[in-house]
């Protein structure tokens, strides 16, 4: 009997980090065909992903173009994973998140009447342009999917609230913490993975480490600049350094350079890998982040998050006490840091090891479901 194909497409470094953990477990179960087909609409920082994760594509599109428009980059997609489709002819599709990868990619599977399964369905702002284009990838590919993978309850009473039949509608946890765990555990048997730390452990021993991420597309321009200007005076504490992991996205580093200069106190470095990453997470005292992940990964470490956004579709974090929204206006950054580091109380109250966002088995779930729908 031929194994059922699942057809997993992915575009950036989220979505890799996200879907890495479903694909290992879809591969380990051996009943069915999994192939895996990467547009690469972020070349360089899901490349990062592809290698730690020892994943290597089986179709590679390769459509990272510099300064894309939404227009052309979706057009390309929708032809690009359609012709992919017609070569493959999965029995299944499966998609993550809210890119413009994920909603062409369950548009081309719904031209062809495939089923899609999408992973980290039901996240909602209730505002379509925060995050934009996010917001509406996601609501768009809600009608078409078979198999909604929701990550909490939150998540799936959205989907209820849109009439998605709640048959199809799982709650699994999302899949960073399956994430998280795996390289959490692979770093501790193979510390070289993340010992590029080292030289700033060492530099930022006696300080308390601020770590910063910051590419939302909402906060170019002025919110960027109060970003930039509110580093500056953190980074003026004696006690405190700043570590910024800096986005290749222009917006971020030409405002950051024209702002900051080379201001020794603020560690502006190259986006780190996977591991890397983790392993800075666990050195930061707090984290000031508009990522999305950063948001569900923090609490799940016990660090306190300031979320440099009005809205967030994750309140999950909010309502665990381990996250605040800041939005980006300067002097409101500067405080709530400040408070944080210098009211222990407060930084206690945050400081709690929450796993709102999942326990670590998400993947398991989500192929089960996925093989047995496949089973029929
Ligand atoms: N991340 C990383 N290296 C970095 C910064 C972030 O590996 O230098 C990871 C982070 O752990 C999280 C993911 O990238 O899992 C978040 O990606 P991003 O902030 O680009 O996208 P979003 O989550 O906002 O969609």
């Amino acid at each position: 009997m031929t194994k059922p194909r699942i057809l997993v497409v992915f575009g950036t470094r989220p979505e890799a980090i996200k879907l890495f953990p479903v694909v290992r477990t879809l591969t380990d179960r051996g009943d069915v065909s999994v192939r895996t087909c990467v547009t690469a609409q972020h070349r360089g920082l899901l490349d990062q992903v592809l290698e730690i994760a020892g994943l290597v594509p089986d179709i590679d599109l390769d459509l990272m173009e510099p300064g894309q428009t939404l227009d052309r980059l979706t057009a390309r997609l929708l032809t690009g994973l359609g012709a992919v489709l017609d070569a493959e002819r999965p029995d299944m599709v499966v998609v993550q998140g809210d890119t413009a990868t994920a909603m062409a990619g369950a548009m081309a599977a719904y031209y062809r009447k495939v089923p899609v399964a999408h992973v980290e369905a039901g996240l909602r702002s209730g505002d379509i342009y925060h995050p934009w284009p996010e917001e509406v990838n996601r609501r768009m590919i809600a009608p078409i999917a078979a198999l909604h993978f929701a990550p909490t309850d939150t998540a799936a009473e959205a989907l209820r609230r849109e009439a998605i039949d709640p048959a199809r509608i799982h709650v699994t946890g999302n899949t960073v913490i399956d994430a998280l765990h795996w390289t959490r555990d692979r770093i501790a048997r193979e510390p070289a993975l993340a010992s590029g730390l080292l030289p700033i452990a060492d530099r930022v021993r006696d300080k308390r480490l601020v770590l910063v991420t910051t590419h939302r597309r909402e906060n170019f321009g002025d919110g960027m600049t109060a970003i930039a200007r509110a580093l500056a005076r953190i980074a003026a504490r004696e006690d405190v350094a700043v570590l910024f992991p800096m986005h290749p996205n222009p917006n971020v580093g030409g405002v950051m350079d024209a702002v900051l200069g080379d201001n020794p106190r603020i560690l502006r470095i190259d986006p780190l890998d996977y591991p890397h990453f983790v392993a800075a997470l666990d050195l930061a005292h707090l984290v000031l982040t508009d990522s999305g992940g950063v948001q569900e990964e923090a609490p799940a470490l016990g660090k306190p998050v300031l979320v440099m956004r009005e809205t967030t579709e994750r309140p999950e974090g909010v309502a665990a006490g381990t996250a605040r929204l800041v939005g980006t206006d300067e002097d409101r950054i500067v405080s709530e840091i400040f408070t944080l580091i210098d009211d222990h109380a407060a930084y206690a109250a945050m400081a709690r090891a929450h796993n709102p966002f999942g326990d670590g088995h998400a993947s398991n779930r989500i192929a089960e479901i996925i093989a047995d729908a496949c089973r029929g």
